[in-house]
């Protein structure tokens, strides 16, 4: 037993630093991977950072999952690990055993924790890979970049930088992470400036399946730096993302409210926004939230308007800011700020659902996903708890043509296709006996706008993967040319499909 232990650690050593897979052949005649074996190995290798469910950080971990279902689940036991060496000391263990007790070691890998479905960054009876304490922010010295680790929240990256007087491409919500905001695409304040989050990435620093660790740029390891844009946990574990960092002082942002009144008036102005006509203003960010008030049965509006300028009510909201409000935040302030004011209406510890949709600019569509909500929403009056918005977010052509010009994305967006919009359900609730009922709406009033938009000609396939539920595919939404090279770069990167299988949860490439 002790020798298995020793040859394990000296076999995996030598993985992690490339050395030969051979190794292991004489682990297995041992018989040293054994069921249940891997936290005790992964203890033995990272000392002080894996955690059993009796032991404190493994209960701190889990209960900073944002959504409640995420924090249901319960591994054998949570890796924390320090570095990049350590992730890839931890990956080589648990592919090592994987081929002898194939299923026995899954495990799930974890940026800060904000996908909503059960699943997609935890592990039921698994290991749990949990990067937060992977939280570097590096400044280049002539500031054009920013090295952020994945398991930074986007407030300690802001903190950081914004009395710099730079900024990056980031989450507009000061809670959310680095590692799965960045991997799935990324729409930031910045974005019609700078494109996707993912857009914005010089360099990654990725542990491969086989526990190497690898830079990927537009230089180096090109097909795999064009699949992380885009193709989130399925290619290895990102431990560095080093990011294009841009000036900026302080803007114009905030919330204004509005009356169910002005809704027609407001899709109106949002298809007006996101066209441009003739150009859309690379200043405007909008989120466009239209929200239901389960007690008063009625919805109202509370829209999120930055203009990346320290420009009080530009031209581009005009219409939006000439309707009759019933509350305004707007002010002069800093990214920092604004994020911070985004968290206040996201807190965490709830039950949570988002579902998305992609749909050409369109005021009537708009207006049909609102019709097909005030609908389906009804449903869900006996819902304990229960809160419910529609976000819509511009997608012009200028963000979509961001990508060709930073070396290319696989998000899969044609300029061509666009200006479109980007469409969010988020449900909130208190019971896990209405889980099914909650999903099930959510669907319906997915499946009533494909319907919808397909009457209006104004259908798209894309679907933005960190807001996609568990039952929509965004990677097919890619397109098949996109899938396609992904699925190549995948077996050339992870020829075992560790990705794929021993990490089952996330968006996948193989049916
Ligand atoms: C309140 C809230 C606000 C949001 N605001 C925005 C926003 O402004 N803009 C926007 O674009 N999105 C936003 N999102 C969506 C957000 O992008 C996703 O929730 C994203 O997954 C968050 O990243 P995370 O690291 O916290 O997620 P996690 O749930 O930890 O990870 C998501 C997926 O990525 C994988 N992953 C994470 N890190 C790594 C890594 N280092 N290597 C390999 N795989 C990894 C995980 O395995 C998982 O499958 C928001 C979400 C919430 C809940």
């Amino acid at each position: 037993m002790k020798w298995g232990i020793w040859a394990t650690i000296a076999a995996c050593l030598q993985l992690a630093s490339g050395g030969e897979q051979a190794q292991l052949d004489g682990l297995h005649q041992k018989g040293t991977f054994k069921s249940g074996s891997c936290c005790p190995v992964l203890r033995l290798f990272l000392p002080g950072k894996v955690f059993a469910a009796d032991e404190p950080p493994y209960n701190e971990s889990l209960k900073s999952y944002w959504s409640v279902q995420e924090q249901e689940l319960h591994p054998r036991c949570i890796v924390r690990p320090d570095s990049s060496n350590d992730v890839s000391l931890a990956v080589a263990i648990l592919t090592a055993g994987e081929r002898f007790i194939p299923g026995r070691c899954q495990f799930a890998v974890r940026g800060r924790g904000h996908t909503p479905w059960a699943g997609a960054a935890n592990i039921e009876n698994g290991i749990t890979i949990d990067l937060s304490n992977l939280n570097q922010v590096l400044v280049a010295e002539d500031k054009s970049t920013v090295t952020v680790g994945p398991g930074n929240s986007w407030h300690r990256v802001y903190t950081e930088i914004v009395p710099q007087g730079i900024v990056v491409g980031g989450g507009r919500v000061a809670i959310v992470g680095v590692g799965g905001l960045v991997l799935g695409g990324g729409v930031s304040f910045f974005s019609p400036r700078i494109g996707f989050v993912c857009d914005t990435v010089k360099r990654f620093e990725v542990v491969l399946a086989s526990g190497k660790i690898v830079n990927a740029t537009q230089a180096a390891n090109t097909d795999l730096w064009l699949a992380l844009k885009g193709g989130s946990n399925n290619f290895g574990i990102v431990t560095a993302f080093e990011l294009e960092a841009i000036e900026q002082g302080d803007f114009w942002g905030g919330f204004i409210g509005f009356g169910e009144s002005t809704f027609d008036a407001q899709f109106v102005a949002f298809e007006a926004l996101t066209a441009g006509n003739p150009e859309y203003d690379p200043y405007a960010s909008l989120i466009a939230n239209y929200v239901w008030n389960a007690t008063s049965q009625s919805w109202y509006s509370a829209n999120n308007f930055e203009y990346t300028r320290p420009q009080p009510y530009p031209e581009v909201f005009a219409n939006f800011t000439s309707l009759p409000s019933t509350f305004s935040t707007m002010r002069i302030s800093n990214l920092t700020d604004f994020t911070v004011e985004l968290s206040a209406s996201n807190p965490a510890g709830q039950r949570q659902l988002f579902s998305t949709g992609t749909y050409h600019n369109s005021a009537k569509m708009m207006k049909k996903v609102y019709e097909i909500a005030n609908d389906t929403v009804r449903d869900l009056n006996g819902v304990s708890g229960v809160k419910y918005s529609l976000s819509f977010q511009p997608e012009p052509v200028i963000l979509l043509e961001k990508a060709k010009a930073a070396g290319g994305n696989s998000l899969g967006l044609d300029p061509a296709e666009g200006p479109l919009f980007n469409f969010l359900l988020t449900v909130t609730w208190e019971s896990a006996s209405d889980d099914a009922l909650v999903s099930q709406k959510a669907q319906e009033l997915y499946t009533r706008s494909e319907t919808a938009a397909e009457g209006l000609g104004v259908q798209n396939k894309y679907l933005y993967l960190n807001y996609a539920a568990e039952w929509q595919d965004p990677i097919a939404g890619y397109g098949s040319d996109v899938k396609t090279s992904l699925q190549a770069t995948s077996k050339k990167y992870d020829p075992r499909g560790i990705f794929q299988k021993q990490v089952p949860g996330g968006f996948k490439l193989f049916p």
